[in-house]
């Protein structure tokens, strides 16, 4: 572990860990709190956390700043839906003072888009200039079904309202069996006619949830055939610093963006970390293993901060281990909306 902590960055190195990855590139779980239930995301009857044990704006913006000077270059904002956080355009000003700066390449977010027709304009103006939109069906049925009683045409609306304040949009679906399948290429032509990217995610075995994995993972391979019968998949160097591969397809401007953590591994690019609303940091989604940043920063200040973070680069696991496989338990007990995407 001594050397494993040695091998960790220094300030001017940037952020390595034990196995040499450059950490740049912080998520951050604003809250636990959603105003939908997707069915792959999380229990029907999920419990969310006491608000006392969440991390007040304040230590977010703080702790985020000591992560910045450490070296992270680009923030996501995700949850939950942090647009339901009451001070989340707060907590989005703060963390923009450092895009505008330029000690950080970039801030974005990812969201259900719900709440987006009343914060997109906001959004850009504290510096954002690209956000996921999470978005499994077009229909409105299977939309409400996959959610558990969302309404579509709020989100729709939310993505004109981005579109109109200047953001980029890349719209994240979640490919699962039986479900969206014939959503897929309705969901392509709605982001060529909008001028925003696509990225298909495989379901990760991330907490218990009332539908076995097995059920509902569809491999991407298999998700894109409709795609494929239509278009040419030219492999891009395109990348956002996330885990997607992109592709452009002949004929369209949209790009598509693969995010296959069961069918093919991405683990050895990664260069993330996340913080949660509890205040722990997570080095990688599919495993247990955290430091407790919200006790060490409230008893030790900023510097009770850094011993934890050179703890954690230390013991980043190399790769997950998602399994989903019938038999399989859950890689973890927590929710992705803990955690953070
Ligand atoms: N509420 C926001 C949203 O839906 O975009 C932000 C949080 S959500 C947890 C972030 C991303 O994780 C979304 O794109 C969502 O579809 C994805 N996600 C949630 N649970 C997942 C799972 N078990 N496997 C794969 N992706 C998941
Ligand atoms: Fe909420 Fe996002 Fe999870 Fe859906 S995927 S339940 S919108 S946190």
């Amino acid at each position: 572990m001594a050397n494993a902590i040695e091998t960790a960055s220094t300030a001017s190195d940037g952020m390595r860990d034990q196995h040499g990855r450059r950490i740049d590139y912080l998520r951050i779980s604003v809250t636990d709190r959603c105003d939908l239930r997707c069915r792959y995301c999380m229990s029907e009857k999920m419990q969310f956390l006491p608000r006392r044990e969440i991390l007040t704006l304040e230590e977010i913006a703080i702790i985020a700043s000591r992560f910045i000077a450490r070296g992270v270059r680009r923030i996501r904002l995700s949850g939950g839906e942090p647009l339901v956080r009451r001070d989340f355009a707060d907590l989005a000003r703060a963390l923009g003072r450092h895009v505008k700066s330029g000690a950080l390449d970039e801030l974005t977010l990812s969201t259900n888009g719900t709440q987006l027709a009343k914060h997109a304009q906001g959004l850009f103006d504290v510096g954002m200039r690209r956000i996921n939109v999470s978005l499994d069906a077009l229909d409105p049925d299977i939309f409400a079904h996959i959610t558990r009683g969302g309404d579509v045409a709020q989100v729709l609306a939310g993505l004109e309202a981005a579109r109109t304040a200047g953001l980029k949009v890349k719209i994240n679906t979640v490919a699962l069996r039986g479900v969206n399948q014939d959503q897929i290429l309705p969901l392509l032509h709605f982001c060529e006619s909008r001028g925003f990217d696509l990225t298909l995610i495989e379901t990760m075995p991330l907490g218990e949830i009332e539908q076995a994995r097995a059920d509902q993972y569809l491999p991407l391979s298999e998700a894109i055939e409709p795609i494929r019968a239509e278009h040419e998949l030219v492999p891009l160097d395109y990348r956002t610093g996330g885990p997607a591969r992109y592709f452009a397809l002949t004929g369209l401007k949209t790009r598509l963006g693969l995010i296959t953590p069961l069918s093919e591994n991405f683990c050895a690019g990664c260069n993330r970390m996340r913080l949660t609303c509890q205040g722990r940091i997570y080095m990688c989604l599919g495993h247990e293993a955290h430091v407790d940043l919200k006790a060490a920063f409230r008893e030790k200040g900023v510097a009770g901060i850094d011993t934890l973070l050179d703890r954690a680069l230390a013991t980043k696991p190399i790769a997950h281990s998602f399994s989903v496989a019938r038999d399989a338990a859950p890689s973890t007990h927590r929710h992705m909306n803990v955690t953070g995407g």
